[in-house]
């Protein structure tokens, strides 16, 4: 009887040590919090650094980072993220905030892990604006070193490690761009990790994405809004993001705080405050959802900070609490985490 019981023991220390050696896990990183193209205390520009792996591993077989705005490569460098170690890139949309960053991350993959295999660049194809001009996620990555080309330093670069691909930085890209609908399709896939996008209105060209694992599930909202521009409207949120979102662990979205609402004299023009999804209308969307976590990033304004750019925060800085505070009281029951740059979250929660 013992030798059965030492034996079944032994079994299942043996079954069991392997499985919890290997639990699922996934990390979401704010890599930049600033909301816009404005500039405050060393935020860096929006960003959302999504890795997925095991215990074993730290969470980092996959990673994937949604939009790249200004210094998302700074802080990479603090969490020990090589420009080499991301598998994909995914852009919401083309607004420079949240798309500068490609340039230095991918010279940097170029200039130090020329030998790295291509990034996967995800993004809306070509958009055209009813007001007339296209937004194209395809030039701005074929184009996306062209300074340095027509400057004379790819070809300085290559002169010195023959390594390094003389078409320059952006032939390290691998575009993989997708036609966004009012319906989710898959647009990435590695083992486990499954990325899927749904149109949603900003400008053209946006789109939202929802990251699935074995570990959890993630959106990452973007700038989006209503369809509907201004109010009278149900709400500022997005209906896309909010059926992307059903039933989704975390929501990551860009909010903007009801205090710069044109009522409050802030200055800011209408249809500025009016395209973004306030901390308010996110809470109670996040609500219905059934998500458990909302992260609320690329803040308008930063908390602390007495204007937006040129317009005024009316009242005074915020603080944290307060973008805490407007999506608890619109009905939201999770957890508020409000974005500074590198805050985290880790599923399953330890
Ligand atoms: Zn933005």
């Amino acid at each position: 009887m013992k030798t059965l019981v030492a034996a079944a023991l032994t079994a299942s220390l043996w079954l069991s040590a392997p499985a919890a050696q290997a639990a699922p896990c996934l990390m979401v990183t704010v890599t930049g919090a600033q909301g816009g193209p404005q500039a405050y205390q060393g935020q860096a520009g929006p960003g959302t650094l999504i890795s997925y792996g095991d215990d074993a591993d730290n969470c980092s077989t996959v990673r994937l980072q949604f939009d790249a705005g200004r210094g998302t490569l700074l802080r990479w460098s603090q969490i020990k993220v090589l420009s080499s170690q991301v598998d994909a890139v995914f852009f919401t949309h083309m607004h420079n905030d949240h798309s500068e960053g490609l340039f230095e991350l991918i010279q940097h993959r170029w200039l130090l892990f020329p030998k790295s295999p291509k990034l996967d660049v995800v993004c809306s194809d070509d958009a055209a604006s009813p007001l007339g001009f296209t937004i194209s996620c395809k030039k701005f990555v074929a184009h996306i070193a062209d300074a340095s080309i027509q400057s004379g330093e790819v070809a300085q670069r290559v002169s010195e490690d023959k390594s390094r691909p003389p078409e320059g930085p952006a032939v390290l890209a691998n575009l993989r761009t997708f036609q966004p609908t009012n319906a989710p399709q898959l647009v990435w896939s590695s083992g486990d990790v499954r990325v899927s996008a749904i149109g949603s209105t900003h400008i053209s060209g946006h789109a939202s994405y929802r990251v699935d694992t074995p570990a959890g599930s993630v959106v990452i909202g973007g700038d989006a809004g209503n369809d509907t521009p201004a109010p009278p409207r149900p709400a500022s949120t997005s209906a896309q993001v909010e059926m992307l979102a059903k039933g989704v662990d975390i929501i990551v979205h860009s909010a903007i705080h009801p205090v710069m609402g044109p009522e409050h004299g802030s200055g800011m023009p209408a249809p500025i405050y009016h395209r973004q999804s306030s901390a308010s209308d996110l809470g109670a969307m996040a609500q219905r959802a059934g998500a458990k976590h909302l992260v609320l990033t690329h803040l308008i304004p930063a908390p602390g900070a007495p204007s937006q750019g040129l317009w005024k925060v009316p009242g005074g800085p915020l603080s944290a609490a307060a973008y805490q505070e407007a999506a608890r009281a619109a009905g939201f029951a999770g957890n508020v985490l409000v974005a500074t740059d590198l805050a985290n979250l880790r599923l399953p929660t330890k």
